[in-house]
Order: structure tokens, then C-alpha cells, then sequence
């Protein structure tokens, strides 16, 4: 009748549908591949010419006595330029390869404290938290270890620590806190600053989206910060959430999860690393 001839219709598209994109997806994703594969090789390419004129510049400064003072702030201005456009290509680059599977752990992976880390850290952005007026408070309320890669780990928090003392005016705090739960280290970076209005956090993860274009450019950065703390994150099992409020604050909250020797309950210092 009716009903069955219909049934018979739909199945038939549904196949023709499905059989369409099984074709269709892999031309799509040879070429996103090669895309990546471009991105790659063209940030590696231009990493070494911008190197040089860094260097080049960097020696004529070092010499201020023969350069006209008109000059001396042009080249501060090249200088500055060249580093973010260095930081840049080294941020592309690094995307470009931890999108492809294949090398997501170049230096494989092993078990890493996460509090060794982030002591690290708070340590090194010590200094430029300082300069902003900026104090950083660390709790380890848990000791934990992950697999990762711990240069891949060590960027991640990176990124989201030194967001949290950029965007903290003067008096603010950045609260730095490693936890865990039955299955996920957690780790939270929240800071008393700017926040992000509720209609812009949809796009705080987005490649090369910032809040305010005129001053965070001023300020640094290459808008891939986030990005690139994200797919770090999702390489390692994980996520990272956002909550934020404008001009109360934000918290960004790492979930990485624990290796096998963690889930059991021995403390940190009992266990064989
Ligand atoms: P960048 O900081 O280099 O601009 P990111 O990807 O790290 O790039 O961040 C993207 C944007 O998200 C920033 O430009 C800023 O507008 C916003 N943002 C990130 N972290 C914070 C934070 N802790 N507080 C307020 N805004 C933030």
C-alpha cells in the first residue's frame, strides 16, 4: 500500500544520502589535510626569515650610539612586530601539527605531576604578574599525576595563566588550583578580571577571536593562545569550560583525565613514577 511504498522511498534516499557522503568525506578531508599540511610548512618557512631579521634588528640595537634617535623608535617597532609575528608562526605551526593525529605526541607520553608544572609556572610569570600588580595565589588541594606530553601540559596552563594576569587590572588576583576527582584532575585558573560578556564567551575558543581587537592587539598575543589550549587539552582525553562574569571575573577549568596508577588511592609521594 501507501505506507509501505513510502517507507521503501525514504530507505532508499536515506541509502543514496548516505552512500553520497561516504564519497563526499574523503576528498574533504584529504583536503583539510593538506590544508594543515600547508599551514604547517608555510609557518616552518617563514619562521626562519623572520628570525633573522629579528636577530638583525636585535644587533643594530645593542649599538644605540650609531643609530639616529628618529630611528630608535622605528626599530622598537620592527622589533616588537617581528617577535609577534614569530610567536605567531610558532602558534600556527604548533596547531597545525597537533591537528594531525599521527603527531599529536611526538615525545610520546608519560606520567606527569601536575604540580611540578604549575609550581614551575607561577614561578616563571612570577615577575610579570608583578609588574601588573597582579598576585598569584597556588593551592595544590590534590596531588596528581596524568600521562601527557609535559611540554604540551606545561603550555596549556601557560596560556591560561598568563590570559588571567593580562586580563586582571592592577590589585587582582589570578587563584591557580590543582584538584581531581574519582576520574579527572581538575584545574581551575580564575582571575578577578576584565570578564567576558555572556554574548562573546560562545567564542573565547575561537582562532583568532578576541573581545576587544584594538587592545589586545596593543597588549600582545596572537588571539590562538586558547586554541591551542583547547586542542592540547582534547589530545590528552580532556576539556576546558569557561565561566565568567564582566568586571567580576573568569575561571577557565581544565579536565585532564588521570592515569591508571592515580585512580587508585594512594597518595602522591607512596606511588612509583
Ligand atoms: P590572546 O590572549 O592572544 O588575544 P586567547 O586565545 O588566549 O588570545 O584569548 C582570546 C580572547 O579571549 C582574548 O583576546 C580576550 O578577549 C579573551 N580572554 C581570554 N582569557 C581571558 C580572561 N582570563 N579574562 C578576560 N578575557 C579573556
Amino acid at each position: 500500500g501507501m505506507g509501505m511504498g513510502a517507507v521503501t522511498t525514504l530507505g532508499l534516499v536515506g541509502l543514496a544520502g548516505f552512500w553520497l557522503s561516504q564519497r563526499a568525506i574523503e576528498p574533504v578531508e584529504q583536503s583539510f589535510q593538506r590544508l594543515k599540511q600547508f599551514t604547517a610548512d608555510a609557518s616552518h618557512e617563514l619562521r626562519g626569515p623572520l628570525t633573522a631579521i629579528k636577530a638583525s634588528v636585535d644587533v643594530m640595537r645593542n649599538h644605540p650610539e650609531r643609530i639616529h634617535p628618529k630611528d630608535a623608535k622605528k626599530l622598537s617597532a620592527i622589533a616588537s612586530a617581528t617577535s609577534q609575528m614569530i610567536e605567531l608562526t610558532e602558534d600556527l605551526l604548533f596547531l597545525a601539527r597537533t591537528d594531525t593525529p599521527s603527531s599529536a605526541f611526538e615525545g610520546g607520553r608519560s606520567p606527569i605531576a601536575l604540580n611540578t608544572i604549575l609550581q614551575e609556572l607561577v614561578d616563571l610569570f612570577g615577575p610579570f604578574a608583578q609588574e601588573k600588580g597582579v598576585q598569584i595565589d597556588y593551592q595544590e588541594l590534590a596531588a596528581v599525576s596524568i600521562d601527557g606530553d609535559r611540554s604540551q601540559l606545561s603550555r596549556l596552563f601557560s596560556n591560561l595563566l598568563r590570559n588571567g594576569i593580562q586580563y586582571t587590572p592592577s590589585g587582582g588576583r589570578v587563584i591557580l588550583r590543582l584538584m581531581r576527582n574519582n576520574r579527572f584532575a581538575i584545574i581551575d585558573v580564575k582571575d578577578t578580571g576584565i570578564g567576558i560578556a555572556p554574548e562573546e564567551l560562545p567564542f573565547v575558543f575561537d582562532r583568532f577571536w578576541r573581545a576587544d581587537k584594538a587592545r589586545s592587539r596593543r597588549e600582545g598575543g596572537t588571539g590562538l593562545g586558547l586554541s591551542i589550549a583547547v586542542a592540547i587539552a582534547q589530545r590528552h582525553g580532556g576539556k576546558i569550560t569557561v565561566n565568567s562574569q564582566l568586571k567580576v571575573g573568569s575561571c577557565f577549568t581544565v579536565y585532564l583525565p588521570l592515569n591508571a596508577a592515580a585512580t587508585s588511592s594512594l597518595p602522591a609521594g607512596q606511588r612509583r613514577e
